[in-house]
């Protein structure tokens, strides 16, 4: 959809009207035309956060916004509002508004201002003109709305008219109820990490471990920044075309949490499917993708490696059921995480947990438009992404001696940043590396082609698994 708005601009000692062109349209990226204005290219990062303030969100779209006419003229910080309510209108979240005019500048805050309060008042016009408090205008129209906050403005956008403080009811975001949930340290770090740069993850254990509840508690968590998030969970008996074919469930989870319970009874063709759609969640062109939480049992049965309940696979069995994730399948998931009747376990502190969300998406926004830190594109590392030299050294060390590819690398430098973030550091440290490295699939992998998955190998010591009885 593509929806046009009027500003103001102020170049050559007087007001020039200036149409604001914003089309969202399938992929996710940001482009801005029409200006060579280096301020207003700094929009994103004022808006993304802003609209989190208000519980709206930046949408899962390629967003294009065009500047007629085309001047050389410095745009400045006050398209930051016709800009975030072209963003608002053409994803839906705001019902669009013929000829509204808006400007002022954003902050992380979602507080309205300008900074040029000595300007004149633009020309009157009939229409509705929403525009900082802090210029001091007197009102040239009925329609004339000054405004101390974004809520402000949704609100004037709503009703068609100026508001009065109290009318304005504020945020879009509705406080989830957090229920009562006990997870193992290791866990809750993983919801964490999952929930904050979006990365896809992989749950392996028994029934009855809190698979489940952990890919539930991962969408009730990223709801805090991204309301009315859906959740999608499709039956395993789904066919490939069902799960990432038109209308599929990977399109209708959109840019939600897709959880996909026990993988292992997933034709292997199923699986290999699921690659493709997976990878493309780092493209800058892709569609929205779904945060895809996948998990499966160790064993047919449930029960290898089980404290109290005897597993009635065989070894075989065991090691076809896992053989059917290949090396590149495990590949697409960032965080692998074992969950265990054994684990220790703890209250998930949620007060805790979306602080520091809110904190970690914020920062992850202010480096760029894609969607958590699980999309950043490879490009970006080269960026001033803050890595420290030896969290990089960390990584590089790993990667060599893993004899994994460059996917495995950037997956952990993707979670490495995240855990920067979530612990409200600007720098990448080691620990953040090692953390990344301690939740990659590889860690329960081994070199061997013969049983990749066997008893003897470190994947199934991490797991805690033991040899199944011979049958
Ligand atoms: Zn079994």
């Amino acid at each position: 959809m593509v929806v046009s708005l009027l500003t103001w601009v102020w170049a050559e000692a007087r007001w020039h009207e200036l149409r604001v062109d914003v089309a969202a349209t399938p992929g996710f990226s940001f482009h801005m035309v029409g200006t060579r204005d280096s301020t207003v290219r700094e929009a994103p990062n004022r808006i993304h956060s802003a609209l989190l303030e208000v519980g709206a969100k930046w949408p899962g779209k390629r967003i294009t916004v065009s500047f007629h006419p085309s001047r050389p003229w410095q745009l400045g910080s006050s398209m930051d509002l016709p800009i975030a309510l072209g963003v608002l209108m053409a994803s839906g979240q705001v019902p669009f508004r013929d000829g509204l005019r808006a400007m002022g500048t954003l902050d992380l805050k979602a507080l309205v201002s300008w900074v040029d309060v000595d300007r004149p008042a633009p020309p009157a016009d009939a229409g509705i003109f929403i525009y900082p408090i802090t210029a001091a205008w007197k009102p040239q129209g009925a329609l004339w709305s000054p405004v101390k906050t974004l809520a402000e403005v949704l609100a004037v956008v709503r009703t068609g008219r100026p508001v009065e403080g109290a009318e304005v009811s504020g945020r879009l975001r509705t406080t989830p109820k957090w229920p009562s949930l006990e997870l193992s340290p290791k866990a809750v770090t993983a919801l964490g990490l999952v929930a904050a740069g979006r990365h896809p993850a992989f749950l392996y254990g028994a029934p009855g471990v809190g698979k489940t509840e952990f890919a539930r508690a991962v969408h009730l968590l990223r709801s805090a920044v991204e309301p009315n998030l859906p959740y999608v969970e499709p039956p395993s008996n789904f066919t490939p075309v069902q799960l990432v074919g038109a209308k599929g469930a990977f399109w209708a989870a959109g840019t939600g949490v897709l959880f996909l319970d026990e993988l292992g009874e997933m034709p292997v063709r199923t699986l290999e499917g699921l690659r493709k759609p997976m990878e493309s969640l780092w493209s800058r062109e892709s569609l929205p993708s779904p945060l895809v939480i996948g998990a499966t049992n160790p064993c047919p049965c449930g029960f290898s490696g089980h404290d109290h309940l005897k597993c009635t696979c065989s070894a075989n069995r065991i090691s076809r059921y896992q053989e059917r994730f290949s090396a590149p399948f495990l590949d697409r998931f960032h965080i692998a995480l074992a969950l265990s009747m054994r684990d220790e376990r703890m209250a998930v502190p949620w007060d805790e947990l979306v602080f520091k969300l809110r904190h970690a998406v914020d920062q992850q926004r202010s480096r760029g438009p894609w969607n958590g830190n699980g999309a950043m594109p490879i490009e970006s590392f080269a960026l001033d992404a803050g890595y420290s030299r030896d969290a990089l050294e960390t990584m590089h060390n790993w990667h060599k001696k893993s004899g994994l590819g460059l996917r495995a690398l950037h997956h952990a430098m993707r979670v490495a940043r995240t855990s920067a973030d979530w612990n409200q550091r600007t720098r990448v440290t080691a620990h953040d590396a090692w953390l990344a490295i301690s939740f990659h699939a590889s860690q329960f992998r081994t070199t061997s082609t013969s049983d990749p998955w066997g008893p003897e190998h470190s994947w199934s010591k991490a797991m805690g698994l033991r040899s199944p009885e011979p049958q």
